[in-house]
């Protein structure tokens, strides 16, 4: 029998409601595995209980916390499923593509839209697949699972609030999907998966630009000092107000001058930026210290961003990890 270790981090998988009324995570890691007593004949699971938080508090520290644990316990067992709120689990399933590179043992995430308390639940599904997954001969890499769908860390989105069908795998196939309880594996291990490789440092110094028309240019300088890297969520395929007569080109221009980088990506939720189409975009595109997160979803790219900052000695090694694949996460 396959050895799982579940490692609970809260969310409204594990919640109750407060005095108040309003849902907070309270249930242990032992009382989530008693509403799945089926599990017990699919592996051996243990279970260990890192936080209990809403994941709306997870962040780089509650990710390195995540990856750390698998880390130590990655030679006593053959896969992990981490319990984890919906509102961020696609930043921490990014994070953890990062940190946990070239797995052949998978990483799973899991949660729900209900309590595993509530009579309406899709958390005993999602929690039984997860590890069913995990204990799958096709099974690898960081992935999450949620309502039947198995989906690349790197390539997954909250797209519905509350629909149990939440998550979607964006511009990317589905790793695998669940038929009932049967697998039907679609993307294979790659080649070169084994033992993971396991990064630790993150520099979180990421600020993400949404623009909006009419937007002022001086907003820009005013991050530096704040911030390593700026994230511009542009119009379409990409491009500055006013090209390179605007206000915004020369302020990214000073931005970049002073050795720091710019990632341009799209507020479009498919198919990915291509700045150098169109005039508006073209001179920014040519800047030194300018990248392209291309079709990376915005919680890969400001995850990854903060990884190769955290790795690089300098601006053009942080590019270079950038734009570097890392589990399917640029096409
Ligand atoms: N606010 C909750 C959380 O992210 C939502 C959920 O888990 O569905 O922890």
């Amino acid at each position: 029998m396959k050895r799982i270790l579940l490692i609970a981090t809260g969310g409204t998988i594990a919640s109750r409601p407060t005095a108040a009324g309003a849902l907070a995570p309270a249930l242990t890691s032992a009382e989530l595995l008693a509403c799945v007593p089926e599990l017990a004949d699919v592996c051996r699971i243990d279970a260990v209980q890192l936080y209990n938080l809403d994941s709306t508090s997870i962040g780089p520290a509650q990710w390195a916390g995540i990856a750390a644990a698998v880390r130590r316990h990655y030679d006593e067992y053959d896969g992990f499923v981490v319990t984890h709120g919906t509102d961020t689990m696609a930043y921490t399933a990014a994070a953890l593509s990062y940190m946990i590179q070239r797995s052949a043992k998978p990483v799973v995430l899991t949660g729900s839209q209900k309590s595993i308390y509530s009579r309406d639940t899709d958390a005993r599904n999602n929690l039984h697949r997860a590890v069913l997954y995990a204990c799958h001969p096709a099974a690898w890499g960081v992935q999450l699972v949620f309502d039947g769908k198995v989906i690349l860390g790197t390539r997954a989105r909250k797209t519905r609030t509350k629909s149990f069908n939440a998550f979607s795998s964006i511009d990317y196939p589905c790793t695998a999907e669940f038929r009932d309880l049967r697998l039907v594996p679609f993307l294979p291990c790659p080649p070169g998966y084994g033992a993971a490789q396991f990064y630790e440092k993150l520099d979180p110094a990421v600020f993400v630009l949404r623009l909006v028309p009419g937007m002022r240019a001086d907003i820009i300088p005013l991050l530096a000092g704040h911030c390593d890297a700026l994230i511009l969520e542009s119009f379409g395929v990409g491009g500055l107000p006013g090209g390179d007569e605007g206000a915004l080109f020369a302020a990214v221009r000073d931005w970049c001058a002073a050795g720091r980088l710019a990632v341009f990506t799209t507020q479009v939720p498919h198919e990915g930026s291509d700045l150098g189409v169109y005039e508006v975009g073209r001179a920014a595109k040519a800047l030194p210290g300018v990248v392209e997160a291309r079709d990376m979803t915005p919680e890969a790219a400001a995850v990854k961003l903060m990884w190769a900052l955290g790795q690089a000695r300098g601006r053009d090694e942080a590019a270079r990890l950038f734009l570097t694949p890392v589990q399917f996460d640029l096409a």
